[in-house]
């Protein structure tokens, strides 16, 4: 189904539009330096829209001082409970909402913040989260959490958002569960088409929650849904912002920066594979040119996949071998340091595209 678009900032979200990748500051958005600071990292790896938790009163002040140090990116915040966070931080220039209006329950507070909103333009996430199901759609399901039941829950804030005649929305429907999440995404799409935000919530540290991540995104990618996503880990957000764009790299719906593909390493291999990988990975971490690097232990496919990559790195019994769109480049020695190895390869990057 094509979804309805919505501008978030510079961004059109949804319909034919390219798939966005954000993430969050973990940072106390009271605290001006280390929040800037953030922000810029985060920019620095390309996310693309960022939100901040406004928890306080001067936090919501704040948003003023961030959007003058990044005028063009697009800035969410972040509001539960108090919907006065909510009308500050329109009024000092974000770009976008999200809101959980099961925890802002008044109604009357609801109609003030959709008014706000319609007056300015700006567009609200309804997120919804298995963690904070109301109670009475919770009991109709046994006290489980259901995909049904979110997308229940989701259900019943479009409709109030629709009887205001807002449909400046964009909407999530995130549980810690990968099946939960894949399901009730899948329902509401067949009945909805307002852009959906996509992730897996709490999903855990780096490595298990990339992995939960990049199974529940993957699906739903996949098959056609999903117009913005957030990859949430307990780590750094900068590993947040690389993940996300790496499943959407895999599935071959968004370039970014420099792909390393490098062999399991087994009996044959010649040269420090894994060491070399996750040299390489780290030191072409902020390149943004879209290229492919093959590390591979020895001539059983290393000479193959370096003809399917940008360039190659092949151990051999002799030496290593550098290959360039799929033919030899240069032969160096074993003994090379990775540091050498590296300044060759990145001046055959610099030379490229
Ligand atoms: Fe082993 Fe060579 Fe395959 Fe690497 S490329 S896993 S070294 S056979």
């Amino acid at each position: 189904m094509k979804t309805r678009v919505v501008k978030v900032g510079k961004y059109l979200i949804g319909g034919e539009n390219p798939i966005r990748v954000q993430s969050m500051t973990n940072t106390n958005t009271e605290n001006i330096v280390g929040t800037i600071a953030q922000i810029r990292q985060l920019l620095s790896v390309s996310c693309e829209i960022i939100r901040i938790s406004v928890p306080t009163h001067r936090s919501a002040e704040n948003i003023k001082i961030y959007k003058k140090e990044f005028p063009d990116t697009p800035l969410v915040a972040d509001i539960h409970f108090d919907h006065k966070l909510a009308l500050l931080s329109m009024e000092m220039g974000i770009d976008k909402l999200r809101i959980n209006p099961g925890n802002i329950k008044n109604p009357r507070y609801i109609k003030e913040i959709i008014e706000s909103a319609s007056e300015k333009n700006i567009p609200i996430r309804i997120g919804i989260n298995g963690g904070s199901l109301p109670d009475d759609i919770l009991r109709k399901y046994n006290d489980k959490l259901t995909p049904e039941g979110m997308v229940e829950t989701a259900q019943r804030e479009i409709e109030y958002f629709e009887k205001e005649n807002f449909h400046n929305i964009i909407v999530s429907l995130k549980a810690s569960d990968v099946i939960n999440t894949i399901k009730a995404n899948e329902i509401f799409r067949e009945k909805y088409n307002y852009p959906l935000h996509i992730g897996i919530t709490e999903a855990g540290g780096l490595y298990g929650g990339t992995i939960a991540s990049s199974v529940g995104l993957g699906i739903l990618l996949y098959k056609g849904i999903g117009e913005t996503i957030r990859v949430s880990l307990s780590a750094d957000p900068l590993e947040e912002v690389r993940a996300g764009f790496t499943i959407l790299k895999d599935l071959g719906l968004r370039k970014y920066g420099v792909t390393i593909h490098s062999c399991p390493t087994c009996s044959r291999t010649e040269i420090n594979i894994i060491e070399l990988s996750k040299f390489f990975e780290e030191q072409f971490s902020k390149e943004k040119k879209d290229i492919t690097v093959s590390i591979m232990g020895c001539v059983v496919n290393g000479p193959g996949e370096a003809l399917q990559s940008d360039i190659g790195i092949v151990g051999t019994r002799k030496n290593i071998l550098i290959y360039k769109k799929g033919k030899i480049f240069k032969e160096v020695l074993k003994t090379i340091s990775k540091e050498e190895l590296l300044k060759i390869v990145k001046k055959i990057v610099e030379k490229e595209k």
